[in-house]
């Protein structure tokens, strides 16, 4: 007999999820059973291309655009989801974006720019997602923060930030929201080949990560899908989940 899918009837907003960790964590709740909303900001190919990947092998999902640093956007993409699939049961806060730079000559536009997507757009986010959420009195949220936001990394002071300030803001919303049946949680992900570190000299990097390689993207999903699932999940709040290769061991 085989277990029934842990998401099923469930649906699941990933933002980002055009490329790298969002579409692989899309991919990893749809076979978990979940019909997955793919948000992205400009990829629609890329985001059809998951939706098509995702149907092709019986599971549901479809795609909606929205830059999610922007409030009227968010609203409307969640106030879409909510009429078209009834709920929304899990959300993954993934989209984000690197402007590095050292401090000294960091532009205050590569700044905002980064706390306004990574961190800014998971609060918006989540505050759209809450009220529904607090209705059904059951909800997941995920939030992909970063090990750099708890250990820092020269050249990334905005990106440290926002995501320090992830988690700050991850255990702040799971205290609010515990007595309502929802969990938040964020995974920190360490050096994962994306798009978003195909450029990154890394040589002296592999030398600081204990298993000796980078991390896939499905890595990073398989947290994302244990923290998103009943019951294996349920007792866990306000946790950060280091998929990093022992690169941090705090
Ligand atoms: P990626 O390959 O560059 O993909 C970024 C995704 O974010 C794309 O789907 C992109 O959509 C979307 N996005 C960008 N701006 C957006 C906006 N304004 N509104 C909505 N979506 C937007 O990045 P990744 O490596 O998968 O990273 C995903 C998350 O993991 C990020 O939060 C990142 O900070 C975090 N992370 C990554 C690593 C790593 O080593 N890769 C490590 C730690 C943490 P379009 O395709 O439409 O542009």
């Amino acid at each position: 007999m085989t277990a029934p899918a842990p998401l099923a009837g469930q649906t699941a907003l990933v933002t980002g999820a055009s490329r790298g960790i969002g579409r692989a964590v899309a991919l990893q709740l749809a076979e978990a059973g979940a019909t997955v909303v793919v948000n992205y900001a400009n990829s629609a190919a890329g985001a059809e291309a998951v939706v098509a990947a995702i149907n092709a092998s019986g599971g549901s999902a479809y795609a909606l655009q929205a830059d999610v640093s922007q409030e009227e956007q968010v609203n409307g993409l969640v106030a879409t989801v909510l009429e078209r699939s009834g709920s929304i049961d899990v959300l993954v806060n993934n989209a984000g974006i690197t402007r590095d730079g050292l401090l000294m000559r960091m532009k205050l536009e590569d700044w905002q720019a980064v706390i306004n997507l990574n961190l800014t757009g998971v609060f918006l986010c989540s505050r759209a997602v809450t009220r529904p959420m607090l209705k059904q009195k059951r909800g997941r949220i995920v939030n992909i923060t970063s090990v750099v936001g708890l250990m820092g990394n020269a050249g990334q002071a905005n990106y440290a930030a926002a995501k320090a300030g992830v988690i700050g803001f991850t255990r702040s919303s799971a205290r609010e929201l515990a007595s309502r049946g929802i969990t938040v949680n964020a995974v920190a992900p360490g050096f994962i080949a994306t798009d978003m570190t195909k450029d990154l000299q890394a040589e002296g990097l592999l030398a600081a990560i204990p298993l000796g390689r980078y991390g896939e993207a499905e890595e990073v999903a398989g947290a994302v899908r244990f923290l998103a699932a009943d019951p294996a999940a349920a007792y866990i709040t306000g946790q950060v989940l280091q998929v990093d290769g022992g690169m941090l061991m705090a």
